[in-house]
């Protein structure tokens, strides 16, 4: 790519800004934080209610992007860069990608489906790579940010686009039609499902259909529905010799018939009836979702006319698609980004900047790459590219593998280079991987999973998965309520609620939130040991930790008159100057704080005091979800407001004012003074049902099936004989106990766990480390996924049959479940 800017004034309808006349840009970024940002770099400053890329761009220019698109230049940069200022940076963006679209006149397939979008696109890519160079979306980027960004990653030697298009609501597709411009279309499954965006499942076809406008052929499965929604689309929007291809199970009039399906083992064997001739295909699966992905490829692959042999060997070597770049826990402290099946540049790309979110201080940044294929370029233009990017992004380890990649170790300084995966494994050993952010990443041929499955770290087979983008969203949700000025503390204490400190503290520095909160000393050291630089105030801060609390630039919450003393006296033997403290009050909760009658010597005090400064004031209310008590968290803020008034009038002081937690900042808005500090909204959890439903699950506890077994009527199942079988019984027994932080009474059919998406009773007691379930109605298997919590049962349901609540279940899960986090 290269766009010289003063073109794209008209385009995007801008003003420019700038000193220069003609400027190139070879990238288009929305994203600060990734390496790959320089001086040939335009950034799109996107603006969302809650996150404004503006704030960046201070910190850009000093990497050296010179050139912006924004909504407002900010006083801070002004004259320091060159500037294309737009009403909507969005829609300048998508604006953006469409002009480049228009650019190319190779063809593209474009999908949209309720699913198996992303599947379907990743099939195509792999049965359709050994004749063209393609360009797809990387992952699920299908939205109105991620589909202008995969279709900026067009080069002039692709010949074939394949694209992902998803909606929520109606009047999105329409944006992004402009930007794909499809050529041919391919619906994937339509689902049944009632979506909220949605008036109903007509609205949701015609809406999708939209993707087709300028579409020559629309590949389809056959149905009432979608074959009335077509032909009024067709009218309606005419394009010249455009032809329905379509398949069907049921309906023999559709171009291609399945006449039979029969499952055989592990494969799916179809016969169908195209252009009077019958075929047998064998599928890899056996799960009916994807059989009807893969017959969607196949009506792609028909319609490029490929012979049937081709077909078949082809579909055969269909695999299971990863979704999402995972970090799983290595070996020796390392961590892994397990990205095995796809090694081309743009993914790459995309993986680089995850792995360097991912970055813990004073790890090594390690990745092992195989030879990619299929990229257009020479092997000297696309090995020098490489090298660049993997030179940009600052990777102190590079590990190839392959013949190709080999015969360029020159270009790799201190790289380590192998002919292929076994001579590396052979080596593995030797190479000492301690202590790294790895990021795995190979064609499919070079079974690179059998590498991720070396470094892992061996642990039992439960882990506690936490989506990140989840948290963002989550996040987001609740700056949304506060007033602009309002700043925002998160706590991540006990271990970010049981879902992973520092993980999490990395996420929330990015988003700028203004401080963390921990409940003791140790938890913040260890966050700024892993390289966090958000301010972390201490909750319980005992005095046996001011020195390190010092030494770690934390903030010490004070909450009483022998803590300050003893804080004051460290201060001054070691010289502070104006040493950032937090003063709690105690306005009814009773726990910690100053009570009203010490004010008066707590200012005494503090007056005239120069080693430390009031950083904020603060407050904790006693309840904030019942709205029986409501007076009294009015009293309470009310007490707040007075004390720390006084206190900031007779000090002439002006600290940061807070009070609210989670449920605080849903029922008194009134009361945010000057931060708010959010806690397990964060997490996915409300205390309000109807606030539930605006938070997206962030945990999901996973295990296995371990064995299963069937058991007469009569016999008992686990210890003290507690379940006793009234008939034939299917046990299955998942690795998982009390130990672990399942707590005992949610045994004995108290509880469920969710296997194949269906409720599996907890029946006997639950054991230290396992517990058995009953799946006598479920068709499973060892080695099945089992769902402890999450989408179901929620902790908000466990909490409830529990007579606890959602806090101490997500704490209470042990520190040997691994913690698995992706995006
Ligand atoms: C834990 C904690 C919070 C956060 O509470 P949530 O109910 O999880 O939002 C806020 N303030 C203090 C002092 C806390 O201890």
């Amino acid at each position: 790519m290269s766009i010289n800017l003063k073109n794209l004034v008209p385009v995007l309808d801008a003003k420019w800004l700038g000193n220069e006349t003609d400027i190139f840009v070879d990238h288009i970024s929305i994203d600060s934080r990734s390496l790959q940002n320089g001086s040939q770099t335009l950034f799109i400053a996107l603006s969302g209610a809650n996150n404004d890329a503006h704030l960046y761009i201070a910190e850009l220019i000093e990497k050296g992007v010179q050139n912006f698109v924004v909504q407002y230049i900010p006083e801070n940069v002004k004259d320091k860069a060159n500037f294309l200022v737009v009403k909507n940076t969005l829609s300048a963006f998508q604006q953006l990608a469409a002009f480049y679209r228009d650019l190319y006149h190779f063809p593209v397939i474009g999908l949209t489906g309720s699913n198996g979008k992303t599947i379907v696109k990743e099939w195509l890519n792999f049965l359709l790579s050994p004749d063209y160079n393609i360009i797809r979306s990387p992952k699920s980027y299908n939205s109105q940010v991620g589909v202008p960004l995969s279709v900026l990653a067009i080069n002039e030697k692709h010949n074939l686009g394949i694209f992902e298009a998803g909606i929520s609501t109606i009047n999105e597709m329409i944006n992004l039609e402009k930007i794909i411009k499809p050529t041919i279309g391919v619906l994937t499954s339509i689902g049944s499902a009632h979506d909220e965006g949605f008036d109903d499942l007509e609205q949701k076809i015609q809406e999708k259909l939209l993707l087709f406008k300028e579409s020559s052929v629309i590949i389809y499965q056959k149905e009432q529905l979608v074959d009335q929604s077509l032909k009024t689309f067709c009218n309606q929007y005419l394009v010249k010799e455009r032809v329905l291809f379509s398949w069907s199970f049921t309906d023999n009039t559709a171009d291609v018939f399945i006449l039979k399906k029969e499952t055989k083992n592990d494969n799916v064997f179809i016969q169908y009836q195209y252009q009077n001739e019958t075929f047998d295909l064998e599928i890899p699966f056996n799960d009916s979702a994807s059989v009807e992905n893969t017959i969607s490829c196949l009506l792609v692959l028909l319609y490029f006319k490929y012979d049937f042999n081709t077909i078949q060997s082809r579909v055969k070597m269909l695999y299971p698609v990863h979704m999402r770049l995972e970090v799983k826990n290595g070996i020796n402290n390392c961590s892994i980004i397990d990205d095995s099946y796809s090694s081309d540049f743009q993914s790459l790309k995309i993986a680089l900047d995850f792995l360097e979110s991912q970055q813990k201080k004073n790890a090594t940044k390690t990745i092992i790459l195989s030879d990619i294929f299929q990229s257009g370029f020479s092997n000297e233009e696309l090995y020098s590219k490489l090298a660049q990017l993997v030179s940009d992004n600052k990777i102190s380890r590079m590990i190839g593998i392959g013949s190709t990649i080999s015969s360029f170790k020159s270009k790799f300084p201190n790289s380590i280079m192998f002919e292929n995966t076994a001579e590396f494994i052979a080596e593995i050993e030797n190479l000492n991987f301690s202590n790294e952010t790895i990021l795995i990443k190979g064609a499919r041929s070079f079974q690179f999973e059998e590498i991720v499955s070396l470094l892992e770290e061996k642990t039992h087979e439960t882990v506690l998965e936490i989506n990140l983008d989840s948290i963002s969203h989550n996040l987001n949700y609740y700056k949304s309520k506060l007033a602009s000025d309002v700043k925002i503390m998160v706590m991540v204490k006990a271990f970010g609620y049981g879902n992973g400190g520092l993980e999490i503290a990395k996420l929330l520095e990015h988003h700028k939130v203004d401080y963390l909160g921990v409940a003791f000393a140790d938890e913040g050291i260890s966050l700024k040991n892993g390289g966090v630089k958000l301010p972390i105030m201490v909750l319980n801060p005992e005095s046996t930790s001011f020195p390190s609390i010092i030494q770690y630039q934390l903030e010490p919450e004070i909450y009483s008159l022998k803590g300050l003393n003893a804080f004051l006296k460290i201060a001054k033997e070691k010289n502070l100057k104006d040493f950032p403290i937090h003063i709690k009050l105690d306005t009814g909760m009773h726990r910690l704080g100053f009570e009203e009658n010490t004010i008066e010597e707590l200012i005494e005090t503090l007056k005239h005091n120069s080693s430390v400064r009031v950083q904020s004031v603060l407050s904790h209310l006693a309840t904030s979800d019942e709205p029986k008590h409501f007076g009294f968290v009015e009293k309470q803020i009310a007490l707040f407001e007075q004390l720390s008034s006084k206190l900031i009038a007779e000090l002439n002081i002006n600290p940061i004012r807070h009070i609210l937690n989670t449920s605080g900042i849903s029922n008194f808005p009134n009361a945010q003074f000057n931060m708010v500090r959010l806690g397990i909204g964060l997490y996915g959890v409300s205390n309000d049902p109807t606030e539930q439903k605006y938070l997206e699950n962030v945990g999901t506890l996973k295990s296995i099936i371990s064995q299963v077994r069937v058991i007469p009527s009569g016999d008992s199942v686990g210890y003290g004989r507690r379940f006793m079988a009234q008939k034939e019984t299917k046990i299955a027994t998942i690795p998982i106990g009390y130990a672990d932080g399942i707590s005992r009474l949610w045994g004995n059919e108290v509880g469920f766990v969710t296997i194949k998406n269906q409720k599996a009773n907890i029946v006997g007691s639950v054991c230290m480390d396992m517990l058995m379930v009953d799946v006598s109605h479920i068709d499973c298997k060892e080695g099945d996924s089992v769902i402890i919590f999450g989408e179901s049962p929620t902790v908000v349901e466990m909490a409830a049959a529990l007579k606890t609540i959602p806090y101490e279940i997500m704490t209470s899960i042990s520190q040997r479940v691994k913690r698995v986090f992706f995006r």
